[in-house]
């Protein structure tokens, strides 16, 4: 099965590219962000200095420096949207931001990557949007992709119980 819904700790997969959530700024963060950086050591964030930002809705990629030990060859940083109430564009920011990170996997030779749930957790995106909206755009993507394995790797029941929910909504529209 290409789509994949697992619950873990991203940081611990083996997967050809591995995707944070990063800052616009490109400055390294908490969250799914400070776990990738603490597994991947100081040169990660070197890295991203040296890029030095990328707006919301996008990705870049560097190498995995230390996650390299478990099989991880790329790093993607990706910029999801703060959710302001749903008005300001966020679906379709979210969607980049996905879209972007799976262009960039396929684009440097990966048939494997692993996601975090983008923007759900500092930047509010509600789970049941985030759902629908990654969801299809990881669906849409793997239409046209269909040797990619794509694990979305969740953190907690109430984000694996959302997930679920949604992608169950998602097969049964498809299939209608
Ligand atoms: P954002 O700023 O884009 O909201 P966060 O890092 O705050 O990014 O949260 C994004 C998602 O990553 C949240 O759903 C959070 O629960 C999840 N998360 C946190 N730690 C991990 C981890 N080790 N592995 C996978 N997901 C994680």
């Amino acid at each position: 099965m290409p789509l994949q819904l697992v619950q873990g700790d991203i940081a611990r997969e083996r997967t050809c590219a591995v995707v944070t959530a990063a800052n616009k700024e490109l400055a390294g963060g908490g969250g799914v962000d400070g776990v990738i950086h603490r597994a991947a050591g100081p040169e990660l964030l070197r890295a991203i200095r040296q890029i030095g930002g990328t707006p919301t809705g996008t990705a870049v990629i560097t190498p995995a420096f230390n996650l390299e030990r478990q099989g991880v060859r790329f790093v993607i940083h990706a910029v999801g949207p703060v959710w302001r109430g749903g008005g300001q564009g966020e679906a379709e920011l979210l969607a980049g931001a996905y879209r972007e990170s799976l262009r960039l996997t396929v684009e440097h030779g990966c048939d494997s990557v692993a996601l975090p749930a983008i923007s759900t957790g500092v930047y509010g995106y509600p789970l049941r949007e985030a759902a629908e909206v990654t969801l299809r755009t990881l669906h849409d993507f793997l239409a046209e992709h269909p040797g990619l394995t794509v694990r979305l790797v969740l953190h907690g029941e109430e984000a694996v119980r959302a997930f679920r929910e949604a992608e169950a909504g998602w097969g049964g529209e498809s299939r209608a």
